[in-house]
């Protein structure tokens, strides 16, 4: 794909968010998403309208529900090329997604087997495995990155053994915004025997996602970054690694049949959503995918790419900003002021009316690396344009002077 910096123009949709108002430069999305109309429209009916349980009721509001809800997961896994909505599993968040994956898949694991991680993973990609590591006595390896921000992949094949057995990856870095080669990285653990599971959570906002042209094993993300509700998200399982996974959250809807003495469990995915799932989260998430789908993946990445490209130049012209990750950064920049935390880089740009992220970013191993204690990281979504950049590159100023 490539970038044109007239891609930066506008996709013209700001006025489909009404929680931003003008003036104000959102640059927080890797974070989360402000919520389109539809979304929010969707979510008012959801409560106001149309509201009932899923699954459960013989009667007929729960019975439309149920149609809805699966009419939902039907629609992501048609959105991210799943064989089967079968394969996809409602959970709260990429967090959630990864705990079960470390729970049920990983309980299987034994001392001795190994799991591989990049420097650059979100806490939510590191500490489930080190509470695995806790339990089963695995190990974790750690791959390096490039020099530009990227994970380096000859390093990742220099480092599996046959004892790997999970190479776990972000798709795309919440700090860096580099974009992994997934394919390859799949290429790469299978080759070990070792199954890839992607941590989606910023790649899927950004980019067109195809689990099957990835080759990854398992797939997880948040609703919240694709401009849906919070509290919903995805796994997706190859169906037969789903098939032999146990449950892992006990209670109702994920069983077969229950007595004291034994109970069986239903098939995936209901097997792993035991209670009252996030009925209208889940409602909420169709209309998510269906609105970032009218506006088209392809132009989403080429438009933030084109932001970034733009950004990229601007803070290069300003002296004592560095900049971190590749250059073909999918939608995210972070950058240091010489002399400036990024804390008050934040809150000065905030009286800009520019919201920034300031902070570790739940990457401290990846901060780590890059020496700084945390960074300032400009994001991007289907709201911003230029004028969100220029607003920033004058905020920017505006810090230099005062710091001198
Ligand atoms: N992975 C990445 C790359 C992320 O950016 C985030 C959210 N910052 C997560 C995982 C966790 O997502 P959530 O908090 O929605 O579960």
């Amino acid at each position: 794909m490539s970038t044109t910096l007239a891609s930066a123009r506008p996709l013209d949709v700001l006025g489909d968010f009404p929680a931003i108002p003008e003036g104000w430069a959102y640059l927080d999305t890797a974070a989360t998403a402000q919520k389109p109309r539809p979304v929010i429209d969707a979510i008012m009916r959801g409560y106001a309208e149309t509201y009932a349980t899923v699954h459960r009721g013989v009667y007929q509001r729960s019975a439309d529900m149920t149609l809805a809800f699966e009419a939902s997961r039907r629609r992501v896994a048609q959105f991210i090329g799943a064989p089967s909505p079968d394969e996809i599993v409602f959970v709260r968040g990429a967090t959630e997604g990864i705990n079960l994956v470390a729970h049920s898949w990983g309980n299987s694991l034994k001392p001795g087997d190994r799991i591989l991680l990049s420097t650059l993973e979100h806490h939510s990609n590191i500490v489930p495995w080190q509470l695995l590591r806790d339990r089963n006595g695995i190990e974790i390896d750690v791959a390096p990155l490039t020099g530009d921000g990227r994970i380096d992949l000859d390093a990742v094949q220099a480092m599996l053994t046959p004892a790997h057995k999970l190479v776990a990856l972000a798709h795309v870095s919440n700090v860096l915004g580099s974009v992994l080669d997934a394919r390859h990285a799949a290429e790469l653990a299978h080759a070990v025997g070792a199954k890839l599971l992607l941590d989606g959570c910023q790649a899927v906002p950004r980019l067109p996602v195809d689990v099957r042209s990835l080759g990854c094993d398992f797939y997880v993300f948040s609703g919240h970054k694709l401009y849906g509700p919070t509290g919903i998200g995805v796994l997706w399982a190859r169906g037969e690694i789903l098939e032999a996974m146990p449950p892992w959250h006990g209670g109702g809807a994920m069983i077969d049949r229950v007595t004291f003495e034994k109970t069986t469990y239903a098939p995936p995915p209901a097997r792993f959503e035991a209670g009252t799932p996030h009925v209208v989260g889940v409602i909420g998430l169709h209309a998510a995918i269906d609105y970032v789908e009218s506006i088209g993946l392809d132009m989403i990445y080429v438009h933030e790419r084109a932001l970034v490209k733009l950004t990229r130049e601007a803070l290069s012209t300003l002296n004592s900003v560095r900049l971190f990750g590749p250059e073909d950064s999918a939608g995210i920049v972070s950058f240091a002021v010489e002399g400036v935390h990024p804390h008050d880089i934040g809150t000065i740009l905030d009286e800009e009316q520019v919201a920034i992220r300031a902070g570790h970013h739940c990457a401290q191993p990846l901060m780590e690396h890059l020496g700084v204690p945390a960074t300032a990281r400009a994001s991007f979504g289907v709201y911003n344009g230029e004028s969100d950049v220029a607003a920033l590159v004058r905020g920017l100023e505006r810090v230099a002077r005062i710091f001198g």
